[in-house]
């Protein structure tokens, strides 16, 4: 068996491939790798997560979502455990998008603790990079809609992470958002 450090290296250098062509929604056009490491980063630093299945999930999580990655290779490569986390996270693309947001919000509940708290790390990272500067072609009030939407998703993730919901809902307070 691998050491827990080259199972993380494995998921970070994979997803950095699969995600080599693209990009971030900021005016720097920020490489996508960024997130997908600023979520595992979140997990571990803020969250004191060690669970490597969860740090690797974090790693993954948009592979199959935004890029051609199969849950079918994620499993060969990173085992079961962590093909359903990134499979718990991973919005079902042949739906609208206002359809898979609906249902985000409706699934956040019922999910796995690894993937309530994948999900927490992920608004996070996005509502601080939202804070940080607006993508290019989004108005004020998409902005706000967008933590409006994650203070929904993020209402259904309740009891996971102090740590992580505490700065969810200070950054949710500052927008004005109802709790
Ligand atoms: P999203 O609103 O889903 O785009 C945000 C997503 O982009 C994030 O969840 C994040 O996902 C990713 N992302 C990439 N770069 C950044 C960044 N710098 N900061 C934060 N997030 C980033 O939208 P789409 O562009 O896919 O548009 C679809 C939805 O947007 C529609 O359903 C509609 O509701 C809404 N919309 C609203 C408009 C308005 O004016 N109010 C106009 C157009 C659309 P990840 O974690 O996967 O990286
Ligand atoms: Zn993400």
């Amino acid at each position: 068996m691998d050491s827990e450090a080259a199972r993380l290296l494995e998921a970070a250098d994979f997803a950095a491939r699969k995600h080599k062509q693209q990009r971030r929604q900021d005016p720097e056009g920020t490489p996508y790798i960024n997130h997908p490491i600023g979520v595992a980063r979140i997990l571990s630093r803020e969250a004191g997560v060690t669970d490597v299945a969860v740090l690797q999930a974090a790693l993954l999580h948009d592979t199959v979502e935004d890029t051609d990655t199969t849950l079918a290779e994620i499993q060969e490569h990173f085992g079961q455990e962590v093909r359903r986390l990134v499979e718990e996270v991973t919005d079902d693309k042949s739906l609208p998008k206002p359809e898979r947001k609906r249902l985000q919000i409706e699934h956040a509940p019922h999910s796995s603790r690894g993937a309530k708290l994948v999900k927490l790390a992920d608004k996070l990272d996005n509502l601080r990079d939202l804070n940080r500067c607006t993508p290019a072609g989004w108005s004020e009030r998409r902005v706000q809609e967008y933590f409006l939407w994650a203070a929904q998703v993020v209402r259904g993730l309740r009891g996971t992470s102090p740590a992580l919901e505490d700065k969810l809902l200070q950054l949710f307070r500052a927008r004005g958002l109802p709790e």
